[in-house]
C-alpha cells in the first residue's frame, strides 16, 4: 500500500489515530490502541477498509485460543515479510484500525477478531483467509450465543465466497458455520475450506446439531449428526505426538515455549493459515518456537524462590485446557465475577476440578467462596488465602501454577508488575 493511494481523510484519520494512541500511552491509559482506533474511525468511518487495502490479511476468530493462535500465525507468516498484528488483544474494529495505522505499510496482517465482530471485519478488511477456531459459551450470561454465533458466521461467509477458510474439523458448530449449502439459484459456491484437527476436549456446547436439532454422536475423535449428513470432515492438518502432520503427509516436530497440547493445536492452525499465503511449514516451524508469553499468559515470574506461571482461564472450555497445561505442582486458583468475567459463577459447576486432586490447591479472588463450594462438592481439598502474597508464602519453593479468570488474571499481573 502506497501513501498516495489513501484518500486524504484516511491519511488524517490514521495520523490522528496514532497520535491519540501515543497520548493515551503517555497518560498511562493502557497501550492506547482502542482510543486511537476509535478517534480514527470517527474521522473516517472507512478507515479500516482504507488501511486494509493492498495488504494480504488473515483473520483469526473463535471463543478460545485466538490471541495465542494470532501470535503464532504472525510468527509463521513473518517468513514472507513484515506482518501487522493487534498483539495487545484489542480485537474489535477500533483495535484493528489502530494496529494497522501503527504498523504503517506492511504486505501482511494477521488480526485477532472478537467472534461477534467477524462479519463486520470480513466486510471491511476483505481478508485472504479466515481461521475459525471453535465456538463455546464464554460466560453463562452469553450461553445462548453459541448457536447464534455459528449462524452469524455462516451468514457472513456466504457474503464472502472468495475468502479461504481454515476451520476446526472437531467442532460441529464451526464445521456447520464453515460449510453453507450451495445455492445454485444465487450463483453461490461454498467457500474453500481447509480443515484442521487440534484435538478438542470441551464438547458440552455441541451435543445438538445446529442444522437439524438432532443429537450429535461421538466415537473417539469422530462425530456425526444422527439426523442429517453433518459429520466430521477429514482434516488435512492434524496434531500427532509432539508435531503436526501437513496435507502432504509430512510430519513436523514442533518445539514451543508455550505449554500444553492445546498450544500444539494452535501451532497446527497457525501453520495451516500461513500455508494459505504460501508459507511452507518447514520454513515456519522454527519461528513458532520464538513465541513466549502472549499478553502475559504463560508468563513466568520468579519471586521468593517460587517460579510463578500465569494461566488464563476465562470459560469452562479453557479451564479444562489450563488443567492440561499446568504442571503437577501447587496451584493457586483465583476467581472474580466482575463485568468482563460475567457476573454469574454457576458455570463453576460445569467444570470438573478433579484433575487438581493430589495437588496443593490455594484459592483467592472476589468469588473464592463460590469456588470453595465447588471444590468441596468435587472432593478437592483447598486452602483459602486472602492475598497473592499470602499465596506465595503458603506454597513451598518451586513451581507455583496460577490459574485465574479474566479480571483476576489482570489483578495478579498488576501485582507482579509492581515488584518486577
Ligand atoms: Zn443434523
Amino acid at each position: 500500500m502506497t501513501d498516495a493511494k489513501i484518500p486524504l481523510r484516511a491519511k488524517v484519520a490514521s495520523s490522528v489515530s496514532r497520535t491519540a494512541a501515543a497520548l493515551s500511552r503517555a497518560a498511562g491509559r493502557g497501550d492506547g490502541s482502542v482510543i486511537g482506533g476509535w478517534i480514527g474511525l470517527k474521522i473516517d468511518p472507512e478507515l479500516l477498509a482504507h488501511l486494509s487495502a493492498g495488504r494480504a490479511i488473515a483473520l483469526v476468530s473463535g471463543t478460545n485460543g485466538k490471541t495465542t493462535t494470532t501470535r503464532l500465525t504472525t510468527a509463521a507468516v513473518g517468513v514472507l515479510g513484515r506482518v501487522a498484528t493487534n498483539s495487545f488483544g484489542a480485537n474489535m474494529p477500533t483495535g484493528h484500525t489502530s494496529a494497522l495505522a501503527k504498523a504503517g505499510s506492511t504486505p501482511y496482517a494477521v488480526l485477532e477478531v472478537d467472534e461477534h465482530y467477524l462479519a463486520q471485519v470480513l466486510e471491511a478488511t476483505e481478508p485472504h483467509v479466515v481461521a475459525l477456531l471453535n465456538l463455546s459459551r464464554d460466560q453463562l450470561d452469553r450461553a445462548k450465543e453459541v448457536a447464534m454465533m455459528a449462524q452469524l458466521w455462516r451468514a457472513a461467509l456466504v457474503q464472502h465466497p472468495d475468502v479461504r477458510v481454515v476451520a476446526n474439523a472437531d467442532d460441529p458448530m464451526v464445521v456447520w458455520a464453515a460449510t453453507p449449502p450451495a445455492d445454485p439459484a444465487r450463483g453461490h459456491i461454498p467457500p474453500h475450506v481447509t480443515w484442521f484437527s487440534a484435538g478438542q476436549r470441551w464438547h458440552d456446547d455441541s451435543w445438538v446439531c445446529p442444522e437439524c436439532g438432532s443429537t450429535i454422536e461421538r466415537s473417539g475423535e469422530q462425530w456425526r449428526c444422527t439426523g442429517c449428513p453433518l459429520r466430521r470432515p477429514e482434516p488435512q492438518w492434524t496434531v500427532e505426538d509432539d508435531g503436526v502432520l501437513d496435507p502432504t503427509g509430512a510430519w513436523h516436530k514442533i518445539q514451543l515455549q508455550l505449554p500444553g497440547k492445546v498450544n500444539l493445536g494452535n501451532a497446527a492452525t497457525a501453520l495451516a493459515v500461513a500455508a494459505e499465503f504460501g508459507v511452507r511449514p518447514v520454513d515456519a516451524v522454527s519461528r513458532l518456537g520464538t513465541v513466549t508469553s502472549v499478553a502475559g499468559r504463560y508468563a513466568q515470574v520468579d519471586r521468593d524462590g517460587r517460579n510463578i506461571r500465569l494461566l488464563l482461564a476465562k470459560n469452562p472450555a479453557s479451564w479444562l485446557e489450563a488443567f492440561d497445561m499446568a504442571d503437577e505442582a501447587p496451584t493457586l486458583l483465583s476467581i472474580n465475577a466482575r463485568d468482563p468475567d460475567g457476573l454469574d459463577t454457576s458455570w463453576l459447576f460445569d467444570v470438573d476440578f478433579a484433575p487438581l486432586r493430589g495437588r496443593q490447591v490455594l484459592i483467592t479472588g472476589d468469588r473464592a467462596y463460590d469456588l470453595a463450594v465447588r471444590l468441596d462438592v468435587n472432593g478437592v481439598p483447598f486452602q483459602h488465602v486472602r492475598t497473592f502474597d499470602d499465596a506465595i508464602r503458603a506454597a513451598p519453593p518451586g513451581r507455583l501454577e496460577v490459574i485465574a479468570n479474566y479480571t483476576a488474571f489482570q489483578d495478579i499481573r498488576a501485582e507482579l508488575d509492581r515488584v518486577n
